[in-house]
Parts: structure tokens; sequence; C-alpha cells
């Protein structure tokens, strides 16, 4: 949280209704780039929702015109510095750590492993995204059990252009197949919510002004089913998928992607081959042939 933020804002707001907790990023001017103030506060809200009787289904979301744009790399608010209290496992504190100690120890905490232990969370989260979500914003989708999508809602990851072999949640082979996980990671170009559904990675595309309460519904429709079973049929199938490899594949793909960011930091300047928020919007207009 920083100046230009206003503090009387939460980064994360938390509602619940007839049974569903609405989680909503709310970092709107920034398209809701997510800084470990938000993960921090995401964390808080999907533990408060699984521990609430109260609450049957969760709808992941966000406030302003996109769900999100990734990782935060370049707002005022920005605290890949800052300490918080550590929850996802037991590495410690990064601040101070030299080389690629400070990085490893920082992206197990507040990337793969907050993001593996969000898809354990033992009750049904939907992703409802429209607009823009990009590189760590899929992650924040992957780890809901479903993705609702309005019609003009957009994905992409785009960080092979830092020359790193994707976000840290590599979960792009599984939940759109391994050729059109190479597509989407050499061209690092957007694709529709259309060419999502048709890779499997997005259950619905629906008008955008019918998003809200498309999802809204369906969540209303798994509320009544029994709480347990939900919880054990969630399970099952995360079982079946990690049968197939993908959180010993995510596990692996780690050490390569820190491997990319230790081999940027050696041969320039930093850890994302001099990319920020601005030169990849300009790599990407200048790739795509240019649009806002
Ligand atoms: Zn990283």
């Amino acid at each position: 949280m920083t100046a230009t933020e206003n503090a009387a804002e939460p980064v994360v707001r938390y509602e619940v209704v007839d049974g569903i907790a609405f989680v909503t990023m709310n970092r709107p001017q920034y398209r809701n780039a997510q800084n470990s103030a938000m993960t921090y506060a995401l964390d808080e809200a999907f533990y408060r929702a699984a521990a609430d009787d109260a609450v049957s289904v969760i709808v992941l979301r966000g406030e302003g015109k996109h769900f999100s744009a990734g990782h935060d790399i370049g707002t005022p608010g920005r605290d890949v510095d800052q300490s918080f209290e550590r929850r996802a496992g037991l590495w410690w504190d990064h601040v101070g750590r030299p080389g690629g100690e400070s990085r490893y120890a920082r992206e197990s905490e507040v990337y793969l492993g907050m993001c593996k232990r969000w898809r354990e969370l033992p009750k049904s989260v939907i992703a409802q995204v429209h607009g823009a979500c990009i590189a760590g914003g899929l992650m924040l989708a992957w780890i809901c059990d479903f993705i609702i999508a309005s019609d003009d809602a957009f994905f992409a990851d785009p960080v092979v252009r830092m020359g790193i072999p994707g976000v840290e949640y590599f979960a792009h082979p599984w939940v759109m197949g391994t050729r059109q996980a190479k597509e989407f990671l050499y061209l690092g170009e957007r694709i529709s919510a259309q060419r999502a559904e048709q890779w499997g990675m997005v259950n619905h595309v629906v008008p955008r002004a019918e998003l809200a309460e498309f999802t809204e519904s369906m969540a209303r429709r798994i509320a009544v089913m029994p709480r347990f079973g939900l919880a054990l049929t969630k399970k099952a199938i995360n079982q079946a998928e990690d049968l197939m490899g993908l959180s010993t594949g995510m596990d692996s793909v780690f050490g390569l992607h820190h491997f990319a960011h230790a081999h940027n930091a050696e041969v320039g300047q930093d850890s994302l081959a001099g990319q920020d928020a601005r030169s990849m919007r300009d790599s990407r207009r200048g790739a795509e042939g240019g649009d806002a």
C-alpha cells in the first residue's frame, strides 16, 4: 500500500452473500497487478472462507476493467523488498539475502507455495474472469476449480520475452495441453476467451453483461451439494491431476524458472532481463502490430 493508493480501500475485498464468498482483487488503477500485499490479503481471504461454515463456494474476481495484469513489476506499490509474515512454507524471509537466495525464498512462498496451497482449498473455487488475465493472473485463475470467462477476456503468458520459461506456477501443459502450451508460450500473444475454451482451459464463455449472474447462478447450484462430498470430489480430481504430474512437474520447472532468473542477473542487470511493465507492453505492441 502506498500513498498513491487509497488506504481506506483494501487490496482484496471479502464479502459473503448467501453462502458464497466473493474474493475481489481491488487494485483497479493498476489492473489488479499482484503485489505481495495482495497475495497475503488473498491468502487471508481464502483462509477465512475455508474456515467459515457459512461459506460453501468461493468466487475469485477482479474489480475494474480487468481480472489481473499479473505480478506487480512496476507500480508504486511494488513491494518485493518488504517482509511479510510467511504463510505458505518454512522458507526464511527473503529480504536482504544475496543472489538467487532472495528470489528463491520469496517466490517459493508468495508464488508457487501460495498457489499450490490455494489449489488445495477444500471448498469449490470459481474464477470469474473478464478483461486481462496475464502471466501471474493466470496463476490465480488456474488455482480455481474452473474458469468462467466473459467474451472480452483474454489470456497471455509473455514472460518468455524475459528469457523465463513461463510463470512460477507452471500448469500450462496440464490446463491447455502440450502443443497449445508451446504455442501459447513461444508466441507470448494473447488468446481470446473463445480460444481458451476450445483449448479446454476455460469452462464457459458468456457475454460480459451476464458474467456475474452466470457465475453466481453456478455457485448457488454448487452450494446446495453436500460440503464434505464436494471436498472429497475436489481432492479426487486434484489427486488425478497430480498423478498426471501437475504438482511434481511444476516443482521441477520451478528450478528452470529460477535458473533463468539467475542467468538474467548474471549476464545482465536484473533477473527480469531488463524488462518492466512498459517494455513488456511495448514489445507486445511491436509483435502484434500495435493496439492498446
Ligand atoms: Zn519468478
